[in-house]
């Protein structure tokens, strides 16, 4: 994946990571939202209200700024506080990926940690952090996320979803592909009777990925 230099450029990238997120099974149809925006701005694109995640258009974008205003295109997700609060805490991050993957979600529901496993899991994810349950949409979920942003840059929703966040597009969908895949391991783990296996803490230090 290329950065696009352009809004439209990133708006089409999204269109094709909720696709891909769909099919992948992070999440079903009309669910989950996502956004990006060119490093820096103070403008960002976000999914619609009601759009179906493998459907999308570049119609289906609003255009937001940091401070809620909506400058273009149709009324946002209902959780687009999720993306603003987001990018206000960290300048460094330009596209956030919410969705509702299956594994996460159920093992932080029934209070299992999700667990590091391989190289990409500790390279991608590196840490989970954990947010209450609260509605969607609510202050209290986009605020509370948004200080966990400050420490992680992969989310758990309580029984709702995650957010991955990154540098640009491509970085952000790995995050949130790794976390539900290192999840889909702590449940393998876990139906093998493993409750402590994980990538090995004293090389968390000196990952190099290529
Ligand atoms: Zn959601």
């Amino acid at each position: 994946m290329q950065q696009p230099s352009t809004l439209s450029g990133l708006i089409l990238q999204l269109c094709e990571v909720g696709e891909m997120s769909v099919k992948g099974g992070l999440v079903l149809a009309s669910g989950g939202n996502l956004s990006a925006r060119l490093p820096g701005s103070e403008v960002f694109a976000v999914t619609g209200s009601g759009t179906w995640l493998d459907r999308l258009t570049p119609d289906d974008f609003a255009i937001m700024n940091l401070e809620g205003a909506l400058l273009s295109g149709p009324a946002p997700s209902s959780e687009w506080k999720l993306h603003q609060r987001t990018y206000q805490v960290r300048p460094d991050v330009n596209s956030v990926i919410h969705l509702h993957p299956q594994h996460a979600v159920l093992l932080d529901a029934l209070g299992h940690k999700i667990r590091l496993i391989t190289l990409d899991h500790a390279y991608y994810v590196k840490s989970v952090g954990s947010v209450p349950y609260y509605p969607n949409g609510s202050d209290e979920l986009a605020d509370l996320s948004a200080e966990q942003c400050l420490e992680h840059n992969c989310l758990i929703l309580s029984n709702h979803g995650c957010s991955a966040i990154g540098p640009d597009i491509s970085m952000a969908y790995r995050r949130a592909l790794n976390l539900e895949e290192a999840s889909i391991a702590t449940f393998r783990a876990l139906c093998l009777g493993d409750a402590a296996t994980t990538f090995p803490p004293e090389s968390f230090a000196d990952l190099h990925h290529s």
